[in-house]
Formats: C-alpha cells, sequence, structure tokens
C-alpha cells in the first residue's frame, strides 16, 4: 500500500509529465475505477476532454489535478492503484482501468489498478476547514505531516482532549494525513514512545518529538524516492529500496534494537502489526 513518500513521487512526475497538457480524451476501461464519479463514465469523459491539467497536489495520500478554479480530477490509489506515463501507442497494461490522451500527441497518463480498489473521479474544489482549497473528498483530511503549515499547538490540545492510543492517533486522517503504518512505528521508536501510549498524557515536548521523527523519516524516504524519478516511467510501487536499508523497528520482529539491543517486538494492532523495542518504548503506565 503506498505511503506519502510514494503518493509524492506520483505527484512529482504528474507535474514534470502531465501538467500543462490539455486532454484530448479520457478512456474508462472498468467503471469500478470510476465508481467515485456518480454521473458515470461516459459523463466523466465528456467533461474533462478539452481541459489542461492546472497543478498536481497532494494532501497525505490524496492526489489530484486542478482543471481550473472549480474541479479537478482525483486519483486515489487504493492498495494497488499505480499513475503511469506510457508512450501514446504503448501496448495496454493487463490491468489498465482509465487512459488520457492529450492533444500534443504525446505520452498517455494511464491509471492501472489490479485489485480496484483505487479510482479517479471529477470533483469540485471547496474549502476546507483552514480555508485552503481542496477537492470535495478531501476537506476532511488533515493538513500533512510535511506540511509546513501544519498546527501542531491544535494538533497537540486534539491529543490531550480526545484520548486514544498514540499510533490510532497518528494514522487518523482527520488529525494528521499521510503517516502509515510503517512510518508511524519508525517515529515512535525514533521518540521512544509506546504505541498504545494514552495521548491524553501526551506533554508537549513529546509530540514535539514523534512529529519531528515521522517528519525525519517521511523526508529521508523523499529524498531517496526522489532520485530514482527521472524516467518516462512513473511507479508507486518501484520506489522500496529506502524501506530495505533504513528501518529501525518496522518488520524487525526478534532482531536487536539498534539502541539498546533488546529484542524489537511485535503485536497485532489494528489488523495490522506494531513493531516497537519493549525497553526504549516501555508500554503506557
Ligand atoms: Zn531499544
Amino acid at each position: 500500500m503506498p505511503e506519502l513518500p510514494e503518493v509524492e513521487v506520483v505527484r512529482r512526475g504528474l507535474e514534470r509529465w502531465a501538467v500543462g497538457r490539455t486532454i484530448a480524451s479520457a478512456e474508462v476501461l472498468h467503471p469500478r475505477s470510476i465508481r467515485r464519479h456518480v454521473d458515470g463514465p461516459d459523463d466523466f469523459a465528456a467533461r474533462v476532454a478539452g481541459h489542461t491539467f492546472a497543478s498536481a497536489e497532494r494532501r497525505g495520500k490524496f492526489l489530484w489535478l486542478p482543471l481550473n478554479e472549480d474541479e479537478a480530477v482525483t486519483g486515489h490509489l487504493g492498495m494497488s492503484g499505480q499513475l503511469l506515463i506510457q508512450p501514446a501507442g504503448a501496448p495496454d497494461e493487463k490491468h489498465l482501468r482509465i487512459r488520457f490522451t492529450f492533444t500534443d500527441g504525446g505520452p498517455e497518463l494511464r491509471f492501472v489498478d489490479q485489485r480496484t480498489f483505487g479510482g479517479m473521479a471529477l470533483e469540485p474544489l471547496e474549502k476546507d476547514r483552514h480555508g485552503v482549497v481542496v477537492p470535495s473528498s478531501v476537506t476532511h483530511i488533515a493538513r500533512d505531516a510535511l506540511d509546513p503549515e501544519f498546527d501542531v499547538d491544535f494538533f497537540h490540545s486534539e491529543l490531550r482532549r480526545r484520548d486514544t492510543g498514540l499510533k490510532r492517533a497518528l494514522l487518523d486522517q482527520t488529525r494528521v494525513s499521510g503517516i502509515g503504518n510503517i512510518y508511524a512505528d519508525e517515529a515512535l521508536w525514533s521518540a521512544r514512545l509506546h504505541y498504545d501510549k494514552p495521548t491524553s498524557r501526551m506533554r508537549r515536548p513529546d509530540t514535539d518529538r514523534v512529529l519531528g521523527a515521522a517528519r525525519d523519516v517521511m523526508s529521508a524516504a523523499l529524498a531517496v524516492g526522489g532520485t530514482s524519478f527521472d524516467s518516462l516511467y512513473v511507479d508507486v510501487n518501484g520506489e522500496s529500496g529506502y524501506f530495505a536499508r533504513s528501518l529501525h523497528a518496522y518488520g524487525r520482529e526478534g532482531e536487536p534494537c539498534e539502541r539498546c539491543g533488546t529484542a524489537i517486538k511485535r503485536e497485532s494492532f489494528m489488523n495490522r502489526s506494531s513493531f516497537f523495542c519493549p525497553k526504549c518504548q516501555r508500554p503506557a503506565r
């Protein structure tokens, strides 16, 4: 499942290869991939044709391409979605769902999605609670952890007010967006905080430490993802090199903690896993 750095890599690809180009046609090959567009595939195709992608935007894992000030094409990658730039006329991918061609006759933008949990839509642009213009499906999503405008004071006061487990709060996209399971475990390890620490007991330095750690690990992943990006092929799943080398907690059950040597522990958490050092990250008391 793509996390924020992978999605940012895709956004940069779209910025480079799709923005400024005028759509000649949009061909929907699987109706499920356009189910969020309530008026259906034909309406989608008719309404995007002739428009130019004005920019490529992202909040958390949500991507969108405004066509003008009123509406945007949104892309939800889901579990397996990919946005690819492919030469015009290249053979179709097995799981090709939507194809955009452009008036310049250049490379096509293709949405490929094996499991079809993702999809695209044309959505109105609206103001969120901060007054920032985003697609209607994104208005409830909080600014992401890498956004310089992210409001740490508000986030901290909400942690204290709405008591829950710390990792649950980090994964809650309405509080802070873009932190997925892997980054949460890595940030908690760096900040030496237990995943189930009650948020009502968070002190401000704890909040600063875990958010700072989340930003660091995501920025590092972005820096790596960004380097291999100079190609015509934009692939969300092709940027995993970072994880193989740099993880301290996630996926390391039984291996020694790099700080204290204690074996990393795995516990089940929200149908997934939490990896942590039982010594450095003491359970909440
Ligand atoms: Zn440790």
